[in-house]
């Protein structure tokens, strides 16, 4: 038995031609003597179109029948294909994370992984079948409740499926062919990367890159799994995403963007009243367990600012208590601003190489965009500008760099050059 785990996302799943389309790829595995776990996203949009409706009843639906909603959509596309595959003569099933079962913790929305029980899977390849599951989601153990594990969360799922079948390498098929140096749908020139190493692909995936989720990256970084990413309807050959000893370090690998940024700024905190205003607003906030993605902090005399940046759907659950905390500490006032796009540049080759975040700066400078905040690592630059400026940032940045190119390995020049050229 030659187990593979291919997974199809939901912009591959369009509709039924497309569903047939996928079908028959996967029966052209099953001909090469394979095995497939197949794990699927709902159709195109459905995802959108469930949470659109219960937005009609409520801003802030209950966490729990959403999530229970939500999981409906995969279950469609897995027995839609897996009732292809049998008229097409195959033997095939599929089950739901709660049939297998997938057991993950209670956080509804944005669940974690906690086991897999193949047993049901191994069985049903052994007997020949095809076996297909949904992606998204999974059940909590005590409860029986359904979660979902995320927006993208299949690419989570189809890790989960390949380390728990004991696989070193799994297929992630989407609508483009593999991953760009930026979003082609974007950025048309962008270039296919044929291999990216886990970190990087981490970071352009945390910088808001849709094609994998996150958590599917670092399991597969924890496990050293091999993710190739490929087109559903071409057999182009896609990007391999791997441990990073095997791949040349370019200076910068991509640009990503994520326009769904907040900025909470506390102004003129009296810091000598409120030595611990620091840790009161941080502990608030990792109660409620939201990820901050940039702090700065200015100090004058007796006053302190503080701004920090976090998801926009994350801000409407803190609002309240920022602004009760605000009072506590008396700040002199609190701003929310809601019109950010983060801007990111990669590169695992860029912590040895000076001048890269300058070059990016001067690139913004020329089309006159303003920067906001920014936040380094060792291998990313991140810059705030305003949406009205997030396409300008994006083409601007991939050009500068000459990203059309492929990963930028070239000589970064002297600053002077940089800002004149
Ligand atoms: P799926 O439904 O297959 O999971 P997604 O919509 O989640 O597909 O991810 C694929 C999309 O990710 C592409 O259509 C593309 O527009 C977008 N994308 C953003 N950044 C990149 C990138 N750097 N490389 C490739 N695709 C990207
Ligand atoms: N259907 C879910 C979503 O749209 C999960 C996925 O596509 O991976 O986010
Ligand atoms: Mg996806």
């Amino acid at each position: 038995m030659d187990a593979c785990v291919l997974k199809f996302g939901g912009t591959s799943l369009q509709d039924i031609s497309r569903i047939k389309e996928i079908g028959k790829r996967i029966i052209k595995y099953k001909k090469l003597g394979k095995s497939p776990v197949v794990v699927v996203s709902a159709m195109n949009k459905t995802t959108d179109e469930l949470i659109r409706m219960s937005k009609e009843f409520s801003l802030h639906p209950d966490k729990r029948e959403l999530d229970l909603m939500l999981s409906t959509g995969e279950q469609v596309s897995a027995s839609l294909l897996a009732i292809y595959l049998k008229a097409k003569g195959y033997k095939a099933i599929s089950f739901n994370a709660f049939q297998l079962p997938i057991i993950t913790d209670s956080d509804f929305g944005r669940a974690k992984i906690l086991s897999v029980n193949v047993d049901k899977i191994k069985k049903h390849l052994e007997m020949d079948y095809i076996v297909v599951i949904t992606g998204y989601q999974g059940v909590v153990n005590d409860t029986r409740n359904i979660t979902t594990l995320g927006r993208g969360g299949s690419d989570t799922t189809a890790l989960a499926m390949t380390l728990s079948l004991g696989l070193k390498s799994c297929e992630i098929f989407t609508d483009v062919d593999g991953v760009f140096t930026a979003d082609p749908e974007m950025i048309p020139e962008a270039q296919k990367l044929n291999t990216i190493s886990y970190e990087e692909m981490l970071e352009l995936a945390g910088g808001g890159a849709r094609v994998m989720h996150p958590r599917a990256v670092l399991l597969a970084q924890k496990n050293d799994i091999v993710i190739h990413v490929k087109n559903s309807f071409h057999n182009n050959p896609g990007t391999l995403i791997k441990n990073k000893q095997d791949i040349n370090k370019s200076i910068v690998t991509g640009v990503t963007y994520t326009s769904n940024e907040a900025r909470v700024s506390f102004e003129k905190i009296p810091v000598s009243e409120h030595k611990d205003y620091l840790s009161r607003i941080f502990r608030m906030i990792a109660e409620e367990e939201v990820n901050i993605n940039l702090i700065a902090k200015n100090h004058s005399g007796d006053f302190a600012d503080l701004s920090f940046a976090v998801e926009k759907s994350d801000l409407i659950r803190l609002v309240h208590l920022i602004k009760l905390l605000s009072q506590e500490i008396r700040a002199r006032r609190v701003v929310f601003d809601t019109d950010f796009s983060r801007v990111t540049i990669i590169g695992s080759g860029m912590k040895n190489c000076p001048g890269v975040a300058f070059k990016m700066f001067s690139a913004l400078q020329e089309k006159q965009i303003q920067i906001h905040m920014i936040s380094t690592s060792d291998i990313k630059v991140s810059v705030f500008v305003d949406n009205k400026d997030l396409f300008t940032a994006v083409k601007a940045v991939h050009e500068k760099f000459e990203l059309s190119k492929g990963p930028y390995r070239g000589d970064l020049g002297s600053t002077k050059q940089a800002f004149t050229s």
